[in-house]
């Protein structure tokens, strides 16, 4: 079986993600956010967003969203090699998709800070979540953990620094999941998660860049946004230069 269709090259465009979408809704999963579920309600579906790559692409998604009348939680690092969320064009994202109905949490980078005791994870987070909400005027009421390890997943409480862990028992325990970390279905394909009529409660995460308008193998999905985000770069050099009325000098001539 060759890769494309051991790992469902298919399932990642941004068309597909619509019909997840629509199909979580057909099956009357009831969106809601981390903060507002609780153990009523029936058919709960908790959408959750680790935004790595691409802001670019989390808010297409987001619009996605939006359009189906649904919500979803997007957790944004502040120590991504990949995106800088106090840029401002990518600040403005955040808020945009604030402004659609979603929620805005925060993907913790706990390796930053070399943490391995919960007193240096408490420490540590209220440290990056109120810079992130004084930043951005969020109030970030709960945060996923970026590249869990042993000691990571040892943390299991309900909150660290009054926030919502997405990783505590409590939501190990009572939600299904299901992840499309690194670009294909680590546990089983979503569409069958959505259909299983014994699932009540489910905790669905996705990745920005994982998702593609075309059918891409996941490494190639991400190759191509880190050139977009290249190809944006320079267009910011090129057009700082000609607003500032600079010579933008190349090997021949000048722009
Ligand atoms: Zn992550």
């Amino acid at each position: 079986m060759n890769n494309h269709v051991k790992y469902k090259f298919e399932d990642f465009t941004l068309t597909n993600y619509r019909t997840m979408i629509q199909l979580a809704k057909k099956n009357n999963y009831q969106f809601k956010f981390f903060f507002e579920q609780n153990d009523i309600e029936s058919k709960v579906i908790l959408w959750r967003h680790d935004v790595e790559f691409s802001p670019f692409i989390a808010l297409k998604m987001a619009e996605i969203e939006a359009m189906e009348g649904v919500k979803a939680t997007y957790f944004f690092q502040l120590h991504s090699e990949f995106y800088n969320v106090l840029e401002k064009e990518i600040s403005g994202i955040v808020l945009k998709i604030r402004s659609l109905g979603h929620d805005i949490g925060l993907h913790f980078d706990s390796h930053y800070f070399n943490i391995d005791c919960e007193e240096d994870l408490e420490k540590y987070l209220a440290l990056d979540v109120q810079y992130f909400n004084a930043i951005l005027g969020t109030e970030v009421k709960g945060f996923s953990f970026h590249n869990t390890n042993k000691f990571i997943l040892s943390c299991e409480m309900d909150s660290y620094a009054g926030l919502i862990n997405v990783y505590s028992k409590y939501f190990k325990d009572h939600f299904a999941y299901c992840a499309d970390s690194t670009g294909y279905w680590r546990y089983e394909r979503l569409i069958d998660v959505l259909n299983n009529p014994n699932l009540q409660k489910l905790q669905v995460l996705t990745h920005d860049a994982m998702w593609s308008s075309e059918i891409l193998p996941p490494r190639q999905r991400v190759f191509k946004i880190i050139d977009e985000n290249a190809e944006r770069l320079k267009n910011i050099y090129d057009s700082h230069l000609k607003k500032i009325g600079q010579n933008n000098i190349d090997w021949k001539g000048a722009l």
